[in-house]
């Protein structure tokens, strides 16, 4: 994934460029909130540092989510079309989780992992060399180093 990753909503207002060669984590979350949020079967984020993201166009607004574990989460979407382009989650500001769905190329990307299989809709068939968890998982166990040693730089700038 060497080529410029871009992005942006449906109606245009908002674009994007993430500055990274690779996304340190993609993951597919099957929870109910995700399945609500996107009216499918399934979220796809990519976590990625917050200061390779660059907004070209546009001015994404924060709206908060009410959340299980009551750590704040807040969706960043276009103010036209709203379109949700990434989260925040536990007021982290310096990791993204990017909507994989608002990048230009979205199907160039794969999920590393599944989580919260727990409420997987039963029709959904992963194939059987997935990564997949019923809730969350270790991600120090289940990370690459590379990835490990980017989230916890991006952490010791927060
Ligand atoms: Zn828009
Ligand atoms: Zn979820």
């Amino acid at each position: 994934m060497a080529e410029i990753i871009e992005g942006g909503c449906r109606c245009g207002r908002v674009r994007y460029r993430v500055a990274a060669e690779t996304l340190p984590n993609v993951y597919a979350c099957h929870c109910l909130d995700c399945q609500k949020q996107t009216g499918g079967a399934f979220a796809i984020n990519a976590l990625i540092e917050a200061d390779r993201v660059h907004v070209l166009a546009g001015e994404p607004e924060g709206i908060s989510m009410p959340t299980e574990s009551g750590k704040p989460h807040i969706i960043y979407r276009c103010p036209d079309c709203k379109i949700a382009l990434w989260s925040i989650y536990g007021g982290r500001q310096q990791v993204r989780f990017i909507r994989v769905s608002t990048l230009d190329q979205p199907h160039a990307i794969k999920p590393d992992v599944h989580i919260f299989t727990r409420s997987k809709v039963p029709w959904v068939q992963l194939p059987a060399d997935t990564r997949a968890f019923d809730v969350y998982y270790d991600t120090k166990k289940e990370w690459p180093s590379e990835s490990l040693a980017r989230r916890q730089a991006a952490s010791a700038k927060g």
